[in-house]
């Protein structure tokens, strides 16, 4: 098959396209814009290989991407490229606007364009899969709740917001043009070659740097976190053989207090490379929170479990402990990416 990757330089797409080459025949065409959080080393170990191809496109260019459609004809397409800080989006939300919403749409518009030339057999094979985060429910405050797919959406950031306008195109073309359609939601991820703006590497790069380690208020925000290879594997999975129109939550059953997960990381740390000043856990510090922060997000995986079989392969602590070596031993890629 030849899946069309949007976002292939970033965190989870960088994971995807290497779990897709690695795992599967199938051809790749990563586009990206290459914005700060796009990285094309992240795909070094695949890059050679001649069922992967890049291309340098920004998807609010409409133009660009009609004429990558003409020519590449994705009989997949896997939706990742976004803005995806939200501290970014609260300082400056019109990228979010743009790329998150117009860019979307633009996809959108160049599938249905290409589906719908397709003789029948081949518009039966063909599947738009669209990647988005638990964000798009809001907050859980604290009850005992989980979001499940039926979950009503409550945007609380310019980034979530963006995200949910989103979702809701990709659902309006199933519904409206019939073009197949699959969306899915997922939790936090952590792992290799995430930009060191995020929590998980922002931490452990302050830590080893002697930095402090700034948690926003009192650090008991509740996340819950997967491991990105087990993401990897569950979006080829959806992309393949989830039900068309459907929607799969995606997520780690390991739901953790902010302050929990630094303090897990500056215990790894003190074991692997312990520091001559004492425990990382002295240089954490609290800092004003962010306005609009959730206080819970969790979610219930069972659809994609009882589905299509998956269930993440990491735990916290495993996923924890590979994340923090691959951090010490890449220093190179993360000063390519210093934040
Ligand atoms: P990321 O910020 O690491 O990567 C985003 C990629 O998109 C970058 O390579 C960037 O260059 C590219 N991009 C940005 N604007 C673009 C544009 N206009 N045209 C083309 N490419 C553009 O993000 P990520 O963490 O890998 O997230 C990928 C997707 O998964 C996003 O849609 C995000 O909403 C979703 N998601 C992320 C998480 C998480 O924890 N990181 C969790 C759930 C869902």
């Amino acid at each position: 098959m030849k899946i069309l990757v949007t976002g292939g330089a970033g965190f989870i797409g960088s994971a995807l396209i290497r779990y897709i080459i690695e795992n599967t025949d199938n051809d790749i065409l990563n586009i990206d814009k290459l914005t700060y959080a796009g990285n094309l080393s992240s795909l070094d170990s695949v890059s050679g290989n001649s069922r992967y191809n890049f291309d340098q496109i920004d998807i609010t260019n409409r133009v660009a991407l009609k004429a990558i459609f003409k020519s590449y004809e994705p009989q997949i397409v896997i939706h990742l490229a976004a803005e995806s800080h939200v501290d970014r989006s609260i300082d400056a939300p019109e990228d979010f606007i743009q790329t998150n919403i117009v860019g979307t749409y633009n996809l959108l518009e160049e599938s249905r364009k290409l589906w719908s030339s397709l003789p029948s057999e081949e518009q039966n094979l063909f599947r738009f899969h669209h990647v988005s985060t638990d964000e798009v429910y809001g907050d859980l405050g604290l009850t005992g709740e989980l979001f499940t797919e039926q979950t009503r959406y409550d945007p609380s950031s310019p980034y979530s917001a963006s995200k949910a306008a989103s979702d809701h195109l990709v659902r309006s073309w199933c519904k409206t043009y019939k073009l197949p359609t699959l969306v899915s939601n997922c939790s936090n991820n952590y792992g290799p070659y995430q930009f060191p703006e995020k929590l998980v590497p922002l931490v452990i790069q302050n830590a080893l740097a002697g930095h402090d380690l700034p948690i926003y208020g009192n650090g008991d925000q509740i996340r819950d976190w997967l491991y990105v290879e087990d993401h990897a594997r569950a979006l080829y999975l959806v992309a393949t053989t989830g039900r068309i129109g459907e929607t799969y939550n995606i997520g780690g059953h390991n739901e953790k207090k902010n302050l929990e997960v630094v303090t897990k990381i500056c215990q790894i740390l003190d074991s692997l490379v312990p520091s001559n000043h004492g425990s990382y856990v002295d240089q954490i510090t609290h800092v004003e929170d962010r306005p609009g922060h959730d206080m819970r997000y969790a979610i219930d995986a069972s659809k994609i479990a009882d589905e299509l079989g998956w269930v993440p392969s990491e735990t916290f602590d495993s996923g924890l402990k590979k994340t923090i070596s691959w951090y010490i031993n890449n220093q190179e890629w993360c000063k390519k990416n210093d934040n």
